[in-house]
Formats: C-alpha cells, sequence, structure tokens
C-alpha cells in the first residue's frame, strides 16, 4: 500500500497554486493602506506569482519557448517585486528600473539565444537563484531595522528555503548530467524542490503578515509614546522608560541624573504674538533638544512648557554643563518677532542613595527649578542630596 505515501504533484500543486490565490486576495483586503506602498508592492508580487504558475503549466504542456520564456520572466519578477517590497519596508528608494531589468533581462535572454526548453530553464533557476540569495542575505543585513529580529530571521528563512529549491536544478544537472524538467510524478527529486520551494513561499507570506503586525504596532507606539507638537517624548513614555533606569542605574551603580525645565514667561509669548507662535517656539525647542549633544537618554514633554530630561552615566555637574549649552544652542535656534530669545529655567537632580524611586528623584529636581525660578529665572539650579 505504498501508494499512499506517494506525492500527486498536481494536486500538490494545485493546492500551491490556490493557497497563493487565497493570500493574493486575502492580503490586500486584510491590510491595505494607501500608506504602505510595500504592502502593495508585495501584493502585486502575489499576482505576478498567480501569473508565474499560470505560465509554467502553459509552458509545461506546450514546451513552447516564448512561454518558457514569459514564465521566467514573472518567476523572476515575482521575487524582484519581494525584494523591492522589503527595501521601501527598510526605508530606502526603488529605482523603477528594478521591477523590469531582472525579469524582462531574462525572458529576452531566453528568446534571444533560441534556447532549448530544458537550458531556458535552468537558467531561469539560476537568476532566480541569485535573486533568492541576495535577497535573503539582504533581509539579514537590513531587515530588522525594520521590523523585529525574529520576523527578519524568518522571512530570511524563508528566501532561504526558495534559494535551495530553485538551484535544486542546476545543482542536480552538475552532479547527475540530467534533471526531469517537467515531471509532475512522484519523483523524489522533483518532490524536495516542489516542498523546498513550498515551504519557503510559506514562511515568506507568514512573515510578510508578521512584518505587517510589528510596523503596525510601531506605529501605535510611536503614536501612544510621542508627543505631536515637538516630536519627543510624552510623559508616559518617560515614566515607562524612566522606571527602568531607575532599576538599571541601581543594580550597575551608574549614574542618574534628571532635568525638570520650564520655558520662562511663556503665557507672555503666547498673549503678545499668539498661540501659534507659541507652538513654534515649543516645536523649536523639541528640536534643540533632539539635536542636542550628548543626547539625553529620554527627552520627554511633560506638558505644556515644561519638560523633562534623563541623563544615564553623567553626574550632576556635567549634566549642568549640558543645559547651559542648550540654553545657548536654543537662543541661537529661535528668535521671537522682535528678535528676543526664548529662556528657560531648569533644576537638575542626581540620584542619591537616599532617594527611592523616580518620583523622588523628580519632585527634588522640581524643587530646584523652582528655586530657579524664585532666583530670577534664564538659569539651571542643582538641587541637593535628599538627607543633606
Ligand atoms: P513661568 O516663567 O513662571 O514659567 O511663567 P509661564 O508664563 O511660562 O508659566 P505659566 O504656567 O503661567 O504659563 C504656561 C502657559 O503655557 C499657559 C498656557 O496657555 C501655555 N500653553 C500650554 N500648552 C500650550 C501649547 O501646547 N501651545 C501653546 N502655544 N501654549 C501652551
Ligand atoms: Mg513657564
Ligand atoms: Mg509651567
Amino acid at each position: 500500500m505504498h501508494a499512499a505515501f506517494e506525492l500527486d504533484m498536481p494536486t500538490l500543486v494545485l493546492a500551491r497554486v490556490v493557497s497563493i490565490v487565497v493570500f493574493a486576495i486575502g492580503i490586500p483586503i486584510m491590510t491595505l493602506r494607501k500608506d504602505r506602498p510595500e504592502t502593495a508592492i508585495f501584493c502585486w508580487s502575489l499576482v505576478m506569482a498567480i501569473l508565474s504558475w499560470v505560465s509554467i503549466i502553459a509552458a509545461v504542456a506546450t514546451e513552447n519557448l516564448y512561454i518558457v520564456a514569459i514564465y521566467a520572466g514573472c518567476i523572476s519578477g515575482t521575487v524582484s517585486l519581494q525584494w523591492a517590497a522589503v527595501v521601501v519596508m527598510t526605508g530606502r528608494k526603488v529605482h523603477s528600473a528594478w521591477f523590469v531589468v531582472p525579469p524582462v533581462g531574462v525572458a529576452l535572454g531566453i528568446v534571444v539565444l533560441q534556447m532549448p526548453a530544458t537550458d531556458a530553464s535552468i537558467l531561469s533557476c539560476v537568476v532566480l537563484g541569485l535573486q533568492l540569495g541576495a535577497a535573503s542575505t539582504f533581509i539579514m543585513l537590513y531587515g530588522r531595522l525594520a521590523v523585529r529580529r525574529s520576523t527578519a530571521v524568518l522571512m530570511a528563512l524563508g528566501y532561504t528555503f526558495s534559494f535551495f529549491s530553485a538551484i535544486s536544478r542546476p545543482i542536480e544537472l552538475l552532479f547527475f548530467g540530467s534533471f526531469s524538467l517537467y515531471a509532475t510524478s512522484g519523483d523524489p527529486a522533483n518532490s524536495a524542490a516542489f516542498l523546498g520551494s513550498y515551504i519557503g513561499t510559506t514562511l515568506i507570506i507568514l512573515s510578510w503578515l508578521a512584518a505587517l503586525k510589528d510596523r503596525a504596532e510601531a506605529r501605535l507606539a510611536a503614536l501612544a509614546f510621542r508627543d505631536e507638537l515637538t516630536g519627543l517624548a510624552n510623559r508616559r513614555y518617560l515614566h515607562e522608560q524612566g522606571r527602568k533606569l531607575w532599576t538599571q542605574s541601581r543594580w550597575q551603580g551608574t549614574a542618574l541624573t534628571i532635568v525638570a525645565l520650564d520655558l520662562d514667561y511663556f503665557k507672555r509669548i503666547n498673549d503678545r504674538w499668539g498661540h501659534e507662535e507659541g507652538d513654534r517656539v515649543l516645536a523649536a525647542f523639541g528640536a534643540a533638544t533632539a539635536a542636542a549633544t550628548p543626547a539625553p537618554t529620554v527627552a520627554a514633554r511633560m506638558g505644556g512648557e515644561e519638560f523633562c530630561l534623563i541623563y544615564v552615566g553623567v553626574d550632576a555637574k556635567s549634566v549642568h554643563g549640558f543645559i547651559e549649552r542648550l540654553r545657548d544652542d536654543f537662543a541661537q535656534a529661535l528668535r521671537l518677532p522682535d528678535g528676543e530669545p526664548v529662556r528657560f529655567s531648569a533644576g537638575v537632580a542626581q540620584a542619591g542613595p537616599e532617594d527611592d524611586g523616580l518620583n523622588n528623584l523628580y519632585r527634588r529636581a522640581d524643587n530646584a527649578l523652582y528655586q530657579a525660578k524664585a532666583s530670577g529665572r534664564d538659569c539651571a539650579v542643582i538641587g541637593l542630596p535628599l538627607a543633606a
């Protein structure tokens, strides 16, 4: 009863075509957004994958050179589009030649060289293998900048499986001198290549869905933790991250210094120049803080014209110096319509053994800020240690 274990290739091929069609319809419906060009490109790659399956069935039936060339173009185009989608996802630009050169090149090569169908398919396997290997390497190098590491590994694995599937034909030819190209029987050589590409495609599509989820989560995190006007973190992020940094600094014994910062006479700016000018000041302060060197570990807008900075591994005296430099940078970067710079006051507090938490430390920085305001503003005051 060995028949039960035989792989029925036509059924597998059909199953695969159906699954790709389902994904090609399902992914756009579930995920397509106009602001995600990479999803659109990936969906086009699935359409191209369907065309390649249609053309390979026609090529098998007819062994017509032109149809084999169309198949080679479609399959190379599928990988070009998928690779382009990953490139777009990592924030890079894709030249439009990318979409046409590989598929048109391989199709033209086959037609111009008037290759026998078997040579033509070997050529397309080699081109495809090169594309898949390069895509896999690219994803390992750059993919994890855009998505989680595990997603990038899954995606690279998908392309690696497909790569081995593609090069199995040329390898077979190299070692055995021949191969049965169009067999749809249960020939183990065909089954292995087919299975490799099936697993590869499944991993690629799964990892692509995971990548879309990663991107959506990153977007949500940006919305949840970022202050829109200044581009800095918000109070929620400061609390979450601050707690982690606090614990870390306690474990490692590194310095942790916090700055409470408030723009001076900001209400007057609003009253005199209007709310829009006030907003411009806040945005400029955010930009100056983001560009400051050394950059604070966390820079957050606490609300209104109040900010909080956290520095790890730097003592209060050094941070005081950084704040004075930020004062100069900000005064240089922004002037009010009458040519006056905007000033700010700050309170600096370094965590000591007596501090029992971030809130406590923040309170000390805030007290120091109050002293700075009381002593005439436009200055930074270092808060005294708690037990003193
Ligand atoms: P001080 O030097 O004592 O800090 O005086 P101040 O005027 O800066 O402080 P006060 O707390 O009296 O005023 C803060 C003002 O900030 C009041 C509020 O209208 C304004 N404000 C809060 N959020 C925003 C905002 O998002 N945009 C603008 N333009 N103004 C804001
Ligand atoms: Mg103020
Ligand atoms: Mg204030």
